[in-house]
């Protein structure tokens, strides 16, 4: 059996606060047909303005990502749903938001996972295309690195940060993972975005993140957690850092074989990566799987649409 491409078996509404503007957001998820990839649509602009997912949309801004269209228009904080998708193989959707960002949820990607398994996963009637690494791609930004590598199966995710934090004990600021659904869910799933308490008020001075607080973050003051409830794994940041990173890695919508590593690694420099990769095209290829024999694609047909914008 070949692994097919999946959506979503019927449409389902979720609200949340906006991190960046604190308001109301409602979004709604509805099943797409094979091959139309990751869909935004922004309702609260005239003619529904569409966002079709990839890598050169993607910009990172002080707080998230956001993906950025030609006319400027932007969605932001798409990583943690980008993560939830992964997990899931979701490779067709669509997302219909009501706001330039989508809701915060708890700061982690296990409510959108819950969300979509609420009304189950459909399998669609062609093949599933995964990116298979073919060789070494590695980026670096001052003293910190990321790198795709082939891989025989699967995905496997490996990151270290390296912050000097009386909260952060060094032994748990690196974390590794074989990436599927059930170890993702259990072990990286519930890890929520962290900040630092000098850095919240800098943010709500500059009008930032009046959505940010303590029940969709974790927020150190210089010595500790400051929320009551403590952390949910003894090494949440790492996870949460890694979480992002695999976020960031399906960002055009496939899902990949191969190994990534990375040290002190973010947003700016995952997604350069997979530019790097994606902009080479003997770093990889189109491939599908069928009774667990990888399948390479023609791949003559993937040539990216040269939609390459300027840098804001
Ligand atoms: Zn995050």
């Amino acid at each position: 059996m070949i692994i097919k491409q999946r959506t979503i078996k019927k449409p389902v509404e979720v609200s949340g606060i906006g991190l960046h503007s604190g308001k109301k957001v409602s979004m709604t998820f509805k099943p797409a047909p094979a091959n139309t990839g990751i869909v935004y649509f922004r309702t609260d602009l005239p003619n529904k303005i569409r966002f079709d997912a990839s890598a050169e949309m993607v910009r990172d801004t002080e707080l998230c990502t956001a993906l950025v269209n030609l006319q400027g228009d932007r969605i932001s904080t798409v990583e943690h749903l980008s993560a939830a998708l992964s997990a899931l193989g979701i490779d067709n959707l669509y997302i219909e938001v009501d706001a330039p960002e989508l809701p915060v949820m708890d700061g982690s990607a296990q409510p959108f996972m819950y969300l979509i398994e609420s009304v189950g996963i459909q399998e669609l009637d062609a093949p599933k295309l995964f990116m298979r690494i073919n060789k070494e791609v590695r980026v670096e930004l001052e003293d910190k690195w990321a790198v795709l590598k082939p891989a025989k199966f699967g995905f496997k995710v490996n990151l270290e940060i390296s912050f000097n934090h009386p909260a952060m004990e060094k032994s748990l600021q690196k974390f590794s993972l074989d990436f599927n659904r059930d170890r993702f869910f259990r072990e990286v799933s519930r890890a929520r975005t962290f900040c630092f308490m000098r850095d919240v008020e800098y943010m709500h001075a500059h009008n930032l993140a009046l959505g940010g607080c303590l029940e969709n973050a974790i927020v150190l003051d210089d010595y500790k957690v400051i929320n009551p409830e403590g952390l949910r794994y003894p090494n949440e940041f790492v996870k949460h850092k890694m979480l992002d990173a695999i976020g960031d890695l399906y960002m055009n919508g496939k899902s990949m074989i191969g190994e990534f590593s990375a040290y002190k690694t973010g947003h700016h420099l995952n997604n350069m990566l997979l530019r790097a990769v994606l902009a080479d095209a003997s770093a990889y290829s189109l491939v599908t799987i069928d009774d667990g024999v990888i399948v390479e694609q023609d791949n003559s047909a993937q040539v990216a649409p040269s939609k390459v914008l300027v840098t804001a």
